[in-house]
């Protein structure tokens, strides 16, 4: 059985999969979305001016550094995306953890979930294999048609990254302004991609559940133009849930969970930290968040293996 089992794949609970992979905890992690960086996706092109030891970071760049740190141990900590834990169990010295996927089992649970669960806005009543809601695999678009839908940075961020592999690239917007920077736009185009605006989608064709061809219309003049598809991306953004704590067992206060300084909850083995906790003069930033996973491996570690005798300090661990 797995020693840790660390919930949240946002900033927080990628420096916790880090950093428990720096103790050698065995971990994994369950990430309810199919991307991790959790609230920091939904101002990626912004700058951050509060991290120690930068003067400014684009939050896409703190994201893509964050998941290269926990990369380290990707072999030994997994994260498994899509299972949004449902609900915990608790045994005599371990947990059961229940997602809409799978029943896991592990001896310590830490909460990085901030608070809520972010899933991508789906184009209403469409399932289909070839629909991503960003790019984690560029090699699956190589030599494709590819859609995209969208008009703010993470689509036409996609959108630039596709169409260096690409057969082509359409970008689709119901708008003709997009929200995204005219830079990207402009770089876009640079590289042939095709922007057609203003039209949203009205029809689609399904073959062995993948999008063969989609019909898009006009907004105005109802002109209609078919296309056919090998890859969709659709970038409508991120909906947050809200947790429910009624099946997770820990002490909450207006959607928190409440800790003690070692990030503790009321329930013994079941630590929490990030945005989704609570205390006396908790600051929901990423700073106080990093601090807290520290605490909180550190107290782990010790419950799991008082004997050891790990350095504090990560200078003096070798790899
Ligand atoms: C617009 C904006 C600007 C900001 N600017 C700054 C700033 O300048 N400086 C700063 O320090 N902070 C800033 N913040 C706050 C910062 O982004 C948060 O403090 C940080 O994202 C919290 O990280 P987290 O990992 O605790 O939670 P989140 O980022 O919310 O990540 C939680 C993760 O857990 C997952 N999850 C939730 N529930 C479940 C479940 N049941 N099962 C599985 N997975 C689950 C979610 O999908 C998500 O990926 C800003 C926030 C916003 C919205």
């Amino acid at each position: 059985m797995k020693e840790l089992c660390i919930i949240g794949a946002g900033p927080i609970g990628l420096y916790a999969a880090f950093n428990a992979g720096l103790r050698k905890i065995d971990a994994f992690v369950l990430e309810s979305a199919q991307l991790t960086g959790g609230q920091l996706n939904l101002y990626l092109e912004k700058t951050i001016y509060d991290v120690p030891g930068h003067k400014a970071i684009k939050t896409k760049k703190l994201l893509n550094d964050l998941y290269d740190q926990y990369k380290t141990y990707e072999n030994d900590i997994p994260i498994y995306y899509n299972e949004n834990v449902l609900s915990i169990e608790e045994k005599d010295d371990y947990f059961v953890i229940t997602t809409n996927r799978k029943i896991r089992e592990a001896k310590k649970i830490l909460f990085t979930h901030g608070g809520g669960m972010f899933t991508p806005r789906k184009i209403e009543g469409l399932e289909a294999k070839n629909i991503h809601y960003g790019v984690y695999d560029l090699d699956r678009f190589k030599n494709k048609k590819v859609v995209v839908f969208g008009g703010g940075d993470s689509a036409v961020d996609w959108a630039n990254l596709v169409v260096d592999v690409a057969t082509s690239t359409h970008l689709i917007h119901r708008r003709s302004e997009f929200r995204a920077h005219k830079s990207s736009l402009d770089l876009f185009l640079s590289k042939k991609g095709i922007i057609t605006t203003p039209y949203t989608l009205n029809a689609y064709k399904l073959e062995d559940e993948n999008v063969k061809s989609i019909t898009i219309k006009h907004k105005e003049t109802n002109h209609l133009i078919e296309l056919e598809v090998d890859e969709m991306i659709v970038c409508y953004g991120l909906i947050q849930t809200k947790t429910d704590y009624n099946q997770w067992l820990v002490r909450n206060e207006e959607g928190l969970i409440i800790v003690n300084t070692d990030m503790s909850s009321s329930v013994n083995g079941i630590y929490a930290c990030g945005n989704g906790v609570t205390y006396l003069g908790k600051q929901k930033m990423l700073t106080s968040g990093f601090g807290e996973v520290v605490t909180a491996i550190g107290a782990i570690n010790f419950e799991l293996h008082p004997e050891q005798k790990v350095p504090k300090y990560s200078s003096l661990i070798k790899k």
